[in-house]
């Protein structure tokens, strides 16, 4: 069976459904393609409830993410009370009680919450739901197993012989991009010799919407982030050894680590119920190029970085907008799939991109090298930073995102 439509997505990760939900909305005709395995509709169509389990992976959406979200009806569509506004952030450095310290709030940046931390599952059961009503879009099933290219088409071959023709093909096939390497779009790619531990625990006393993250020096990083309730999420980037020892560990022996971090007032730390650890190898992956003929990279398959500052979502849907952007401001003698316009899209990324690619490397290098020199100038230097309002107002507007301009008093 033939297939014809403006754009095929390629991948049905968050950023994927997104990408397909927003460029359908834009008017255009899309088919995305998910892997045969995933179930016809995603997932289950019953809402979360509050007795759901609580997902071990979740993220920090900053505000560029929760517009794109709003303007696509998906952010109303999560269940609201699993959802914890960020209101603070605390960051230490591994001398602690000393300088080695920076914080931020949301009362400062004179906003209502810093960002959202949002349960994976949450978020894909609102872009599911989305999905099934959209008009203009078709999920199809199968491997995509062929990409040919002309000068003004795209035509994609699933393992089932299906055949999509296209004027754009949107890959957002993760890490391990299938149409990156269909494309030709070669790559830098750097092991980090570490894993996200990821898992949630039941705190003593209340985390007060804080967001708390250490840097441990030898030990990695790590990072607490406020869910609903007296509830915490653990993102611990440990190096491989440190993570397939907590691998063996029992859950009250991680707790243990955590209630030994310095300055830690959560008080008893309890892992929650069906939330034991998961790990992720991490990686930095540059693509060399965001677009080729005909192909637009979007997610993790054009970027991969350190989740130190809880930022690679985030890139993904600033990459959705910016995309949508360019597409709208095309020359209406021209298609979306047009040179001049995957141009514009990549251009308008090249900053943002590069920008975390290299803050998020630099921050995790810094911060991993045990020479005591660089230990106290590191911690001197966030100790500095924090009291440069200027630098903190440069940092802060980053990490919201690219839509938001911050004033901050402190
Ligand atoms: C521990 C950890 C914590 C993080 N925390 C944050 C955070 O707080 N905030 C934040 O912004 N980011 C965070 N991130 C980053 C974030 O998880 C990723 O950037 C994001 O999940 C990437 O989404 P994606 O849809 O691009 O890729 P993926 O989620 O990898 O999805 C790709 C999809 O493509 C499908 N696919 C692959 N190949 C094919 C094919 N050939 N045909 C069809 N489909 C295909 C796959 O099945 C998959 O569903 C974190 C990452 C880690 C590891």
């Amino acid at each position: 069976m033939k297939i014809s439509c403006d754009i095929c997505v390629i991948g049905n990760g968050a950023i994927g459904k997104a990408s397909a939900l927003a460029l359908a909305q834009a008017g255009l005709e899309v088919v995305l393609v998910a892997p045969s395995s995933a179930s016809a509709s995603g997932s289950a169509a019953k809402p979360l409830s509050d007795t759901d389990h609580w997902d071990q992976r979740v993220y920090a959406l900053n505000h560029a993410a929760r517009s794109l979200l709003d303007s696509l009806k998906v952010w109303d569509a999560m269940q609201a009370t699993r959802i914890a506004p960020v209101d603070a952030m605390a960051v230490q450095g591994d001398v602690p009680h000393q300088f080695g310290l920076l914080s931020f709030d949301a009362y400062g940046a004179r906003v209502g919450a810093l960002a959202w931390i949002v349960e994976d599952s949450n978020l894909n059961h609102a872009l599911d739901a989305a999905l099934r009503f959209a008009s203009g879009l078709k999920i199809v099933h199968g491997a995509a197993n062929r990409l040919d290219r002309t000068n003004d088409a795209a035509q994609i071959t699933l393992d089932n012989g299906e055949v999509i023709s296209c004027r754009l093909v949107v890959g957002a096939d993760g890490a391990h991009s299938w149409v990156r390497t269909q494309a030709d779009i070669g790559l830098d790619y750097r092991s980090y010799h570490q894993q996200a531990v990821v898992a949630n625990f039941e705190s003593e006393n209340a985390h007060h919407g804080i967001a708390s993250q250490w840097f441990l020096g030898a030990d990695g990083i790590v990072a607490l982030l406020p869910l609903p309730g007296n509830r915490v999420s653990l993102v611990w980037s440990a190096p491989d050894g440190l993570a397939s020892t907590m691998a063996n560990e029992t859950p009250d022996q991680l707790a243990q680590r955590l209630m030994a971090l310095p300055g830690q007032a959560l008080g008893q730390l309890h892992m929650l119920p069906l939330a034991s650890p998961k790990s992720f190898p991490l990686r930095l992956i540059r693509s060399h190029s965001l677009i080729a003929d005909r192909v637009a990279l979007v997610g993790d398959a054009a970027h991969v970085v350190h989740p130190l500052a809880g930022q690679g979502m985030n890139l993904g849907f600033a990459d959705i907008q910016s995309l949508l952007d360019a597409i709208a401001k095309r020359d209406q003698s021209t298609d979306c799939g047009d040179a001049r316009t995957l141009g514009r899209y990549a251009r308008a990324r090249k900053e943002d991109v590069l920008l975390m690619q290299i803050a998020t490397d630099g921050l995790q290098r810094l911060f991993a090298s045990e020479l005591p020199p660089v230990k106290l100038l590191r911690n001197a230097g966030m100790g500095l930073v924090n009291k440069i309002p200027f630098l903190k107002r440069r940092l802060m507007t980053h990490a919201l995102g690219p839509s938001l301009s911050i004033h901050t008093d402190s």
